[in-house]
This record gives structure tokens, C-alpha cells and sequence, in this order.
């Protein structure tokens, strides 16, 4: 075998290891950073060397199976991961990208990245139904009980809509300084980080775990339009959402340039300590649903958006205070 072919098998295999670790276990043993770079050597690896491709590497599947112990949830469209750009150039290669394609510039829909685990709720004749996890993309776990404990999630509507919205599920920072004070107490084990101790929490077949952990949600997507007519944007989307009594994160920003998208990241990179809840980037959208269409999808992420990652520096540091807290 080359060294390449080894050097791309040695990656795939630790990146599977890492995201069976984070995605179906909770319990991570590397820093995103890390993981972050390993998965950038592949992508680049396989992109320099074509012959070597593979539809089971991780570069190209989403998340990672589904806990056994929980129905099983087949979403209606995938639930996909996103492009990752960790740097001014990557987002303006982005740009590049979607305005060639376009032939024009479109208009950018700017919101945080919320740093927990992606739900999918759905709605029948106006009722909360069903809630599940993003799984592997195609099968996630059905949540729904303990979803049904945050009190941000509305369990009926104002109408009687059917659809399918997607958000994350998070654990405001108080909550998680709590929940670890109270387990240091105990003398239990400490959750890493709010992502973990959140995604932890939801995937726990007694709902009381999670109705006493102070969860919550933002709504960021509709996935299924349903019952709703005539929606054309992701912006409209969001402020029929709003109406439907769905928290959605307020911070959001329509820029018509990708300098505006640019000052966008900078500002939250300042100020993203200043939030009560824990964001790892920004994501970019194309706002309008026929431009999305006509620039569709990868295997893994819709090529009409891009989720610009923070500098790694404060995410290592704040992992390792924590592990030193211990
Ligand atoms: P991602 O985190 O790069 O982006 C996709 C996710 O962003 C969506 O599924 C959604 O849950 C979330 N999101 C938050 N706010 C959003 C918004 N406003 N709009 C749309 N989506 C929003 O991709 P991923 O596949 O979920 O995870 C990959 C990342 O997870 C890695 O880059 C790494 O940081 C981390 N990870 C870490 C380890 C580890 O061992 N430390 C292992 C696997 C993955």
C-alpha cells in the first residue's frame, strides 16, 4: 500500500473512532480543533488523490449511527452536516463559488452556530408529535419524551399547521455550571462542555433526566413546509416561524455583501463570550429557496451554506480549563 493509502486509511479510521466517541457516545476524547485538522488533511487527501475515494469515509457521511436502545426516526429529507470554512479566504472562496454559479450575488442569511445537538420536531394538524435526532442524516432517534420537557418547544400551535422544523438543542452555560457543581458534589463525572452534557441529557430513555437538566432550543430551519404556503426565503421562514410561537435565535443578519458577512464573523468572534449559551462559528446561508435549489447539495452539506468556524485557540483553552478543574 502507499503511504498515502495508508496515511488516508490511518484518518478515516481515527475520524470514525472520534465521531462514534462524540456522536453516539457523548463522550468525546479529543477537542473539536483536533478533529477539525485530521478531517481537513483527508478532505485534502482525497481530493489530491481521486482513485482513493470512498462513499464509507468520513468526509463524506454525516454524524454517526443511532443508539439502539431508541426508535428509530427516518427523516423526510436528510439532515445534513455543513462546508466548513475556517478562515476569511474560505469564506470568500464560498462566496466565489455560489456567485459563480448564481452568476449574481445573493443575498446572505447570517445566524450563530449554537454549539449542542441538531433536532428535527414535528408538527401534525397543529400538535408536537415527533422529535428526533440528526443520527447518521437519513435515520436519527426518536427523542420525542424527552423533547417534550423543554419548555421552549411549543407542544401545540397557534394553527393548525402541519410541518417539520429543525433547531438545536442546547444547555444555556448557568445551567451547565450547575449540573457540573452539583455532580462534582455527588462526586459523578463531569460533562466536558455544554454540547456534551446537552446531547447527553436528550439521549437518556428517562425523560426526567432531561426535564431537570434546563434545556432549551433554537429553531433555525423549516425542514418540511407542510401546511405552509408560499414561503420563498429561509428569512420568511423564519418570521413565519416566529409567528408560530418557535424561539428563533434574534442575533440573525440579511447581508447583501460578503463584507457584511465578513463583519458579521468578526463581531461574533469578539463577542461571542458575551452570549449566555456556547456558539462554535457562524453559518452562511443563501437566502432564497430557488437559488438554494439551483446550487443543491454534496453527499454531506448543501453547497448553499457554509459554517465559519471560530479560531481554535479559545475552544482548546477552554477545554483544557476544564479538564484541569477536574
Ligand atoms: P457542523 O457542526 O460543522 O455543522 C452542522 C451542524 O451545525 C448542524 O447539524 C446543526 O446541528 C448545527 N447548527 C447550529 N446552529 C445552526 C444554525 N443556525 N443553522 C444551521 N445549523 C446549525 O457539522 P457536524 O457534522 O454536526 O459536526 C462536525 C463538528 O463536530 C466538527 O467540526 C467538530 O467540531 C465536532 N466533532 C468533534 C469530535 C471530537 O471528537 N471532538 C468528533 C466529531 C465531531
Amino acid at each position: 500500500m502507499s503511504n498515502v493509502k495508508k496515511r488516508i486509511e490511518a484518518l478515516r479510521n481515527l475520524l470514525t473512532q472520534y465521531g462514534k466517541e462524540y456522536y453516539t457516545l457523548d463522550n468525546p476524547t479529543v477537542s473539536d480543533y483536533e478533529y477539525d485538522q485530521l478531517m481537513q488533511e483527508l478532505i485534502q487527501l482525497e481530493d489530491q488523490h481521486p482513485e482513493h475515494f470512498s462513499s464509507n469515509s468520513p468526509t463524506q457521511r454525516v454524524g454517526s449511527t443511532p443508539l439502539e436502545k431508541f426508535e428509530k426516526v427516518t427523516h423526510t429529507t436528510p439532515m445534513l452536516s455543513l462546508g466548513n470554512a475556517f478562515s476569511k479566504e474560505d469564506v470568500r472562496a464560498f462566496h466565489e463559488r455560489v456567485t459563480e454559479s448564481l452568476q449574481m450575488t445573493p443575498t446572505y442569511v447570517c445566524e450563530l452556530k449554537i454549539d449542542g445537538l441538531a433536532i428535527s420536531l414535528t408538527y401534525e394538524n397543529g400538535q408536537f408529535v415527533r422529535g428526533a435526532t440528526r443520527g447518521d442524516g437519513v435515520i436519527g432517534e426518536d427523542i420525542t419524551s424527552n423533547l417534550r420537557t423543554i419548555q421552549t418547544i411549543p407542544l401545540a400551535l397557534p394553527t393548525a399547521e402541519t410541518l417539520e422544523v429543525r433547531g438545536e438543542a442546547y444547555m444555556p452555560i448557568q445551567s451547565f455550571e450547575r449540573l457540573n457543581e452539583a455532580r462534582a458534589k455527588a462526586g459523578e463525572a463531569l460533562f466536558a462542555n455544554p454540547r456534551n452534557a446537552a446531547a447527553g441529557s436528550l439521549r437518556q430513555l428517562d425523560p426526567k433526566i432531561a426535564a431537570s437538566r434546563h434545556l432549551a432550543v433554537f429553531i433555525y430551519a423549516l425542514g418540511e413546509q407542510g401546511t405552509l404556503d408560499g414561503i420563498t426565503s429561509h428569512s420568511e421562514a423564519l418570521a413565519r416561524l416566529d409567528e408560530l410561537n418557535f424561539v428563533t435565535n434574534r442575533e440573525r443578519r440579511i447581508c447583501e455583501t460578503i463584507e457584511e458577512v465578513i463583519a458579521y464573523t468578526e463581531y461574533w468572534t469578539e463577542h461571542r463570550h458575551d452570549l449566555p449559551y456556547e456558539i462554535d462559528g457562524i453559518v452562511i446561508k443563501v437566502d432564497s429557496f430557488e437559488d438554494q435549489e439551483q446550487l443543491g447539495y454534496t453527499a454531506k452539506s448543501p453547497r448553499w451554506s457554509i459554517a465559519y468556524k471560530f479560531p481554535a485557540e479559545e475552544v482548546t483553552t477552554v477545554i483544557r480549563d476544564v479538564e484541569l478543574s477536574v
